[in-house]
């Protein structure tokens, strides 16, 4: 049986940026927010960044609060989701007027009913596409006015999060994971915290000889202090170094004799 990311793949009809949809969602509409509920909403670790600096919380504590990160088997590394509600099974952030979160609204959310598709390997006749969701429960399609695919992403904001996610994207596509059996639970935790714990990354880099093993310049040091976006970038530049073994980094000349476990580990 065809895998739900396989059925997209052979059978949704492919839009490029230019193509139009029709689609309105509408607090006006009976199904107001009944999207918010029971739903698989994965978060980036950028989502997570803006979510919790809008909430005013640490990371770690948000992600102990609002989500949930399971872990199968079948996983190479862990995915981060918004815990819904135990009861209800709504979205932590819904409410009668809509998202309490919606300037920080997950890229999933924002995304909603467009999907992205992207083949792994993708070839020039096979490469990453957007398609409809349409699903019984939302009635926003057809309504408004048509737009084109490249406009709607603009509306709902998505460049920042396009341009944010990229090199998560990368990390997660990584031919790396193809010969990977399973991450060792030191490496797990690497991941976790470099992709979503920020603050804790931030501990990681200005509490533990991550500054005196690494030459990174002084205004990025400056920067990371205090900008989540800086300090990202440079969670994942360090990830690769660290699981994948890339030069991404530069030791500093003086630890290069340094036992590779030092260096990983700061
Ligand atoms: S974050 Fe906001 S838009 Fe997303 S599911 Fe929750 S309430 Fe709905
Ligand atoms: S179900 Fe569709 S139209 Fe209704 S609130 Fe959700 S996204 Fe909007």
């Amino acid at each position: 049986m065809a895998t739900t990311e396989q059925a997209i793949i052979r059978d949704y009809p492919r839009l490029s940026l230019d193509d139009p949809i029709t689609f309105q969602c509408d607090q006006a509409l009976d199904c107001f927010t009944t999207c918010c509920r029971d739903v698989s909403i994965v978060l980036t670790p950028y989502d997570v960044a803006r979510l919790k600096k809008a909430l005013g919380v640490d990371s770690s504590e948000f992600l102990d609060k609002h989500t949930i990160s399971p872990f199968t088997k079948d996983q190479k590394f862990p995915a981060v989701l918004l815990r819904m509600d135990q009861a209800t099974k709504k979205c932590p952030f819904v409410t009668e007027t809509g998202c309490s979160v919606y300037a920080n609204r997950p890229w999933a959310c924002r995304m909603y009913p467009l999907g992205v598709a992207e083949p792994r390997n993708a070839t020039p006749a096979d490469r990453a596409f957007h398609f409809l969701l349409r699903e019984d429960i939302c009635h926003g399609h057809g309504l408004g006015r048509a737009r084109t695919v490249r406009e709607y992403l603009a509306e709902q904001g998505l460049e920042e999060y396009e341009a944010m996610n990229a090199s998560f994207k990368e990390l997660m596509l990584h031919e790396f994971w193809d010969q990977e059996e399973a991450l060792a639970p030191e490496k797990l935790d690497m991941y976790y915290m470099a992709c979503f714990e920020l603050d804790r990354f931030r501990r990681f880099v200005f509490e533990t000889r991550f500054l005196e093993l690494f030459e990174i310049d002084e205004a990025r040091v400056e920067a990371v202090r205090t900008d989540d976006a800086e300090l990202l970038d440079l969670a994942m530049q360090w990830l690769r170094f660290a699981l994948f073994r890339e030069k991404t980094m530069k030791i500093k000349p003086s630890v290069v004799e340094a036992k590779p476990r030092e260096i990983h580990h700061g």
